[in-house]
């Protein structure tokens, strides 16, 4: 063990994500929360599918990675993302922050909503994004009973474990000059 350890020789990095959406009053938007589709329940207004959970789980593991955020990685200004699967969204974070040099540990997300209830898709959620980020993802739902005044929109808060990728055998034997692996721990 060092006498000292420096940040970048810290094997473990954490981040927080934190997203919300309005209801929407159109009709034919679909509630999307998790990758999991809700078709009886009143959409969210958004860009993409606007599924919040996804949104803070991307957030929460590019700041964990120091990459920045959701809006500057897909624009809502950009017409490529207009209705996109943020599913597809959290798998592009997940292969920018592996190619970074980290892998996700876990993350954890806390929803705030009434409605619709989470329980009997919880398991579907959870398989969705953690195929996605290849990590668990844990859902927790949390009902407010009206007071917090949310009855206006869905939140989502994630928190983000990375670890920092181990470095390959190939890499340790004969590391290149630009090695970005340099100081990882064995
Ligand atoms: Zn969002």
């Amino acid at each position: 063990m060092p006498a000292e350890l420096t940040s970048a020789e810290i094997p473990f990095r954490v981040g927080q994500g934190f997203d919300v959406h309005p209801f929407s009053d159109d009709p034919e938007r679909v509630l999307v929360l998790g990758g999991v589709r809700f078709p009886d329940a009143t959409g969210l207004v958004g860009h993409s599918d606007a599924d919040v959970i996804a949104h803070a789980c991307t957030d929460a593991i590019l700041g964990a990675a120091g990459l920045g955020d959701i809006g500057q990685l897909f624009p809502d200004t950009s017409a490529d993302f207009a209705g996109a699967d943020s599913i597809e969204l959290l798998e592009e974070a997940t292969r920018r922050v592996n190619g970074a040099g980290w892998v996700v540990g876990n993350v954890d997300c806390t929803v705030i909503l009434d409605r619709p209830k989470l329980a009997p898709v919880r398991q579907q959620m959870h398989d969705r994004l953690s195929a996605a980020v290849g990590a668990p993802v844990s859902v927790k739902g949390k009902r407010t009973e009206g007071v917090a005044g949310l009855g206006g929109g869905i939140q989502c808060h994630a928190v983000a474990l990375l670890v920092r990728a181990p470095s390959s055998p190939a890499r340790s034997l004969a590391a290149p000059e630009n090695d970005t692996t340099e100081g990882f721990p064995s």
